[in-house]
């Protein structure tokens, strides 16, 4: 059996760094809180919990000398209200791309721009992004149909919740251009999920069956394993090595990729598993 591992695949930049910021912490304080799992990988949450990295579900249970605020950024009055609490540090591991894009829309915001956000509003990622500009308008599809309800709007800045497909934003711009005076876009896109998805479709026309690996809860993982539906290849979606299917053993060659919140021992996991097979 052939083994081949995706040319981009596993933990992101974002996500590398914020998981680098929690060990760190650990180091630091040997017990940490992080507000929400730091990532969607139920088995790393669980590993980085039994050393002490707790997850909480607001300020009012932090019980650590220290709280991680995780990637995909905090609403701005949560930010400022966990800096105020009697704890040691407030460590803040938004990704730099969503910071950015946090950045752009108060900028938007301040310039007295209509700010249109293109993603999924309840997503905490959107929700961090409009504590920066509020009055935004979030717009998740009808991309087409999309209308503002006084027709023209003057000033219009249009920025994308980082991990939308880059295609969507060009619809979006395209209708806005017809709907505004002046129109700023801001390309808030992060290719990381794209990256993975491209590395996987390599992938598979390299091998016979691909085994994606990430956490139930992770959308990434699920657009990766949904990107090579079209490809004639056969798809396995799993947490780790318990999950193989012995179905495996009649491919030849089989290729390995994972979601940006899959850690790299949960790779070598599988990947050795599938060596011993
Ligand atoms: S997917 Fe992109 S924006 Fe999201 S955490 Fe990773 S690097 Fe940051």
């Amino acid at each position: 059996m052939i083994i081949k591992r995706a040319s981009s695949l596993g933990f992101c930049y974002g996500v590398r760094l914020a998981h680098k910021k929690v060990i760190e912490a650990l180091n630091k304080y040997q017990r940490v809180n992080t507000l929400g799992p730091l990532i969607h990988n139920e088995r790393e949450v669980k590993r980085l919990a039994q050393l002490g990295a707790i997850p909480i579900n607001s300020l009012d249970e932090v019980n650590a000398p220290a709280i991680v605020l995780r990637t995909h950024g905090v609403r701005r009055d949560v930010l400022e209200s966990a800096k105020k609490l009697a704890i040691k540090e407030v460590i803040d591991a938004t990704c730099p791309h969503v910071a950015k894009a946090q950045n752009i829309a108060n900028r938007f915001y301040l310039d007295g721009f209509r700010v249109v956000i293109l993603g999924e509003i309840e997503h905490p990622e959107v929700q961090s992004i409009l504590s920066y500009a509020p009055n935004a308008i979030v717009v998740s599809e009808n991309l087409q149909n999309f209308n503002f309800d006084k027709g023209i709007v003057k000033k219009v800045g249009l920025l994308s919740q980082t991990t939308q497909p880059i295609e969507k934003l060009k619809i979006l711009a395209a209708r806005l251009v017809e709907l505004s005076q002046e129109l700023v876009i801001a390309n808030t896109v992060c290719f990381a999920t794209r990256k993975r998805q491209e590395a996987a479709r390599e992938l598979a026309k390299e091998v016979d069956a691909i085994v994606v690996i990430g956490g139930k809860a992770s959308s990434n993982t699920k657009k990766l394993y949904l990107s090579l539906s079209s490809y004639n290849v056969a798809v396995y979606q799993v947490e780790g090595a318990m999950d193989l299917p012995l179905d495996l053993l009649k491919y030849e060659r089989i290729g390995i990729t994972a979601g940006a919140s899959t850690p790299e021992w949960i790779i070598e996991e599988v990947e050795s598993r599938l060596k011993s097979l």
